[in-house]
């Protein structure tokens, strides 16, 4: 049997950057992932902030798509406002690649092709049965996505995931000016929004639905176009009910989707599962390389502290998605056009204090400031 301090299960952005930070550092490692090729197929409007490139020190890579500014938010009146916040599309398959040739270059033993299929708690760890073969070790990291096989087996979390479908259009047939933005939509065809978001080939355009006939009328609506033609198509789950109860139990960790750690606001988890990734690593070394015993049990505590894992941020995310038409026709026709600042919320405020349908929506927002303050740009 192949024994290791540490096996991580599944080679996303995860699990990958959790086995290049532990190898890196001289610990044991192993990765078990059950595709061919980690990144493929890709299911991802491919979409990060500089903020978050930047803080993961990823922000040069020949994965990058293009620049750009920010975002723009589309309400169902069709009025849109700006927000700047500098990002990238990248390419989604290069940059799991990337992550997991590091994790190699580090010296991870990575086992693609491999699923794991059952996995034992014994009296030095876990043993991980996958198709191919057994393994051991002391400490065993989930990294295994929305549908967490470990957090079936070891914690039996409950949580929310949504639909998301994706089509990825070709640039020729279709007629689309993003100028440099992002496009989110709220659309009445979603409980939640839908993406447009442009990259130099193609036009990732995808929503939170579960029938992609609903994605298609979606896009028929806002990407001006001839036939329906595509050149991919892709289903995924994401987790939208924010952090699980439990992420940490006897040496077993929950990291990124498996964590449930996407942004309740955005449904982003590329960062989040980044971060979370290496403070779940640090806290390994802690007690292998350190010898502090209670250094393991502190990851679940840290990742709570972080914004993204904050009651605050769900409770705006619960009233970003319960907003009536009203509300989001009033705030699109309010700020159309214009380049949204911080600064023209309290003109908004008082504007919509005449309206207290209105304004008793905007309340739980307001309560949120730090959000609208300093925080988007760790939205995404
Ligand atoms: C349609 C869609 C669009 C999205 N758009 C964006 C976006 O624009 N920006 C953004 O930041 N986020 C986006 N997300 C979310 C983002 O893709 C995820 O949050 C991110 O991939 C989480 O990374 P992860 O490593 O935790 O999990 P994953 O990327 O899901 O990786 C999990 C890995 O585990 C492997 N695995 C699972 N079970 C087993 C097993 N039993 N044995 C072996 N291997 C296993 C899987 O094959 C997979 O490779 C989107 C998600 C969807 C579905």
């Amino acid at each position: 049997m192949n024994n290791f301090d540490v096996i991580i299960i599944g080679a996303g952005p995860a699990g990958s950057t959790a086995a290049y930070t532990l190898a890196k550092s001289g610990i044991s490692c192993a990765v078990i992932e059950q595709k061919k090729t980690p990144g493929k197929p890709v299911c991802c409007g491919e979409a990060v902030s500089e903020a978050s490139l930047k803080a993961a020190g990823l922000l040069h890579g020949s994965y990058v798509d293009r620049k750009i500014n920010g975002f723009r938010i589309f309400f169902p009146n069709n009025k849109h406002f700006f927000v700047n916040s500098p990002g990238y599309i990248i390419n989604r398959d290069k940059f799991d690649q990337y992550l997991f040739a590091l994790a190699v270059k580090n010296g991870a033993n990575t086992f693609l092709s491999h699923k794991a299929g059952t996995i034992k708690r014994t009296d030095t760890g876990f043993e991980v049965l996958t198709n191919k073969g057994s393994f051991a070790c002391k400490y065993l990291i989930g990294a295994d996505g929305p549908e967490s096989l470990v957090d079936a087996l070891f914690f039996n979390n409950r949580a929310v995931l949504a639909q998301a479908a994706q089509y990825k259009l070709p640039k020729t047939n279709y007629h689309y000016n993003s100028t440099d933005y992002l496009d989110f939509y709220y659309d009445t065809l979603s409980n939640y929004y839908f993406w447009i978001f442009e990259k130099t080939r193609e036009i990732n355009a995808g929503g939170l639905v579960k029938n992609k006939e609903v994605l298609i009328e979606f896009i028929k609506k806002h990407v001006p176009g001839g036939d329906f033609k595509y050149k991919g198509f892709c289903r995924g789950s994401i987790p939208i009910s924010g952090i699980k109860d439990k992420i940490f139990s006897q040496n077993a960790f929950l990291i990124g989707d498996a964590a449930g750690l996407t942004n309740p606001v955005t449904f982003a988890g590329i960062y989040t599962a980044i971060l979370s990734a290496k403070i779940c690593a640090y806290s390994i070394y802690g007690e292998v390389k350190m010898g502090k015993k209670e250094s393991p049990a502190l990851y679940e505590k840290a990742v709570r502290k972080q914004y993204f894992a904050s009651n605050d941020l769900k409770y705006a995310a619960k009233h970003c998605f319960s907003l009536p038409q009203e509300v989001l026709d009033f705030t699109g026709e309010y700020f159309s056009g214009r380049h949204f600042k911080t600064k023209d919320v309290l003109a908004f405020v008082k504007l919509a204090f005449k309206h207290p349908v209105i304004f008793g929506y905007l309340i739980p927002l307001l309560k949120n400031r730090k959000l609208l303050k300093d925080k988007i740009n760790h939205l995404w």
